[in-house]
């Protein structure tokens, strides 16, 4: 299901605040948090995706707006997927988006502690060494509708289980043949606190700690606990850790310790777009992509290499608010988003794709003449910049019909149009090739008509770009285009992964020709190429070559597309 409606408004003025904004008042109102500290808990095993950048924006922004801290915070549990790569892509990214943590943690930095804890938890007969392999462990967990059976290690003595986890510790013991299990009850309708295990035996380098441990925490175990070391009032997650809730509050009573409060939220889900990092890993690894910040990726450094502005997946984020049930987000709010923004702020070019030759009869031979052109109309400051105009120019073959229906307000033959920055022109006659194909529009100028300056009073219903001929520059330009080619990818049929419904169009590569302008253009930078949409140039540009990819087009054409079933 589409969701294309706002959850809640986007600015600061909107009436009500949501969900999570309530529960902290309250809290506050009450006595039961003293401030607002919140934090942003990756698992460094990938890199971040735009969900991410929505629980990003939730975090910090409850910082912000209460005037509290957020942490960013590591969890670094399961050395066997975490790699240093991706906490330093994630820290990049962070900052990008516009944040900055108060503190940086790692719950590897909690290794210490949270052992202590858990031979603290043994201690009080709330934790016990279980021998049950993986695959006992789950017989035994029961289902749904059943319940589990206990353990026959389940009243082991503390000190028997207290020598045995420290032999668990100390490397006595094969992978995977012991657990930490916490005591709390088989029967429990709730899975997760069927004696959940706290601790596994898995002898693996770990990114950070390298080979101290070879026992190390679940996440339950670690979360909660590295929420209130670090002082947390408030822990935000996702909707699937609703059922994990009544375990992280079991730990922290049962520790004594200070207890933030958990609150969960939907997860962004988007059209056209796989959000999980186990498939974005799979698209990277399976080369069906060129990396992690392949432009077509809905990771946070695919949007930033795509020419995404922080400001625009802020405002997205802001756009879309926070609910309590999952939906799924029409991916054109996202590019809507930079639409507007990069509306408000990038500056025109004009470039022609598919160049078709028009000559200016009565220009003087050899007269190139500087034209002002305005480099953003929503934007005064932006100013102006000069055009080299001449007698032989490029316009794309699409603003060229040799005979054309009424309703065609570019250039026909034996009709006039205006060129942006420059003047009106008619056209009077082509010059075919031998096969009848149109290889150059001839024209003449009305030197009346000079943009700005025009004292003609003739008015012209279309206005196109062009480039000056002598002058262009040739680029690259990089076509982006979805990734998918359905609105839903991770649903499949039988047989099919999600892999059977990528785009097979995703990436067209053109040449183009540009105003010379556009020499002065840096990786990063980016415009609208007039009448055509946003680009910015990448960084696999060269002083020979500009290289520039499609971030989106002026106007969304899937609609359209859909609307005709032109995809499936
Ligand atoms: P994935 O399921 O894609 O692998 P994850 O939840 O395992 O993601 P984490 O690194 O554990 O990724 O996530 C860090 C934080 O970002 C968590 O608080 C998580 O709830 C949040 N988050 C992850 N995916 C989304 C999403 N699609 N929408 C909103 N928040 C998300
Ligand atoms: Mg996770």
């Amino acid at each position: 299901m589409t969701d294309s409606s706002s959850e809640t408004s986007a600015d600061s003025s909107r009436p009500t605040k949501h969900f999570i904004e309530q529960a902290i008042d309250a809290d506050l109102a009450a006595g039961k948090a003293n401030g607002v500290v919140t934090r942003f808990p990756p698992e460094p095993n990938g890199y971040l995706h735009i969900g991410h950048a929505k629980s990003i924006c939730l975090n910090f922004g409850l910082a912000n707006t209460y005037g509290g801290t957020c942490n960013l915070r590591f969890d670094d549990t399961n050395p066997s997927k975490e790699e240093t790569e991706y906490v330093e892509s994630i820290m990049d990214d962070v900052r990008w988006l516009g944040f900055q943590w108060d503190s940086l943690h790692y719950a590897s930095d909690y290794f210490g502690q949270l052992y202590e804890w858990a031979e603290k938890l043994i201690q009080e007969g709330l934790a016990y060494v279980c021998d049950l392999n993986a695959e006992q462990t789950r017989e035994y967990r029961g289902t749904l509708t059943e319940p589990g059976k206990n353990s026959p290690y389940r009243d082991r003595s503390a000190t028997e289980n207290l020598e045995l986890f420290r032999k668990m510790k100390a490397g006595e013991f094969p992978d995977g043949s012991r657990t930490l299990r916490a005591k709390i009850d088989m029967a429990s309708p709730n899975l997760n606190l069927r004696d959940p295990v706290m601790y596994r035996i898995m002898r693996a380098h770990h990114h950070r700690t390298g080979d101290d441990w070879c026992i190390y925490p679940m996440y339950d175990w670690a979360h909660g606990q590295s929420d209130s070391i670090e002082g947390i009032t408030f822990s935000i997650c996702t909707l699937e850790f609703e059922n994990h809730r009544p375990l992280y509050n079991w730990y922290c009573q049962s520790l004594g310790i200070h207890h933030p409060r958990q609150i969960e939220f939907a997860r962004l889900n988007m059209t056209y777009t796989v959000m999980s990092k186990r498939k974005l890993l799979q698209l990277v690894k399976e080369n069906h992509v060129n990396g992690w910040d392949d432009p077509r990726m809905p990771t946070i450094s695919g949007l930033r290499r795509r020419g995404y502005t922080p400001e625009s997946i802020r405002n997205f984020a802001a756009d879309i608010g926070v609910a309590k049930f999952n939906s799924t987000i029409d991916v054109v709010r996202l590019e809507n988003a930079v639409r507007e923004h990069l509306n408000r702020v990038a500056s025109r070019r004009m470039v022609v794709f598919d160049p078709i030759k028009l000559t200016i009869t009565n220009w003087p031979e050899g007269k190139v003449e500087m034209v002002d052109a305005i480099n953003n109309p929503e934007d005064e400051a932006a100013g102006t910049r000069s055009v080299p105009f001449s007698g032989t120019l490029y316009i794309g073959a699409d603003d060229f019909r040799e005979e054309a229906p009424r309703k065609f307000f570019r250039l026909k033959k034996g009709g006039a149009v205006r060129l942006r920055s420059g003047y009106i022109i008619d056209c009077h006659d082509v010059v075919k090739d031998d096969d009848g194909n149109v290889i150059e529009v001839l024209c003449t100028y009305d030197p009346e008509t000079k943009s700005g300056q025009d004292s003609s009073g003739r008015k012209v219903k279309g206005t196109i770009h062009w480039v000056s001929a002598d002058h262009a520059i040739p680029i690259e330009v990089r076509n982006y285009d979805r990734l998918f080619a359905v609105e839903n990818p991770d649903q499949t049929a039988e047989g099919q992964t999600f892999l059977d419904h990528l785009n097979p169009d995703s990436l067209s590569v053109t040449e183009a020709f540009a105003e010379p302008e556009i020499k002065t253009a840096e990786a990063g930078d980016r415009f609208q190429f007039e009448r055509l949409g946003y680009y910015v140039v990448d960084p696999d540009s060269t002083d020979k070559q500009r290289v520039f990819n499609r971030i989106v087009p002026l106007r969304d054409s899937w609609g359209n597309m859909v609307a005709k079933g032109k995809t499936n």
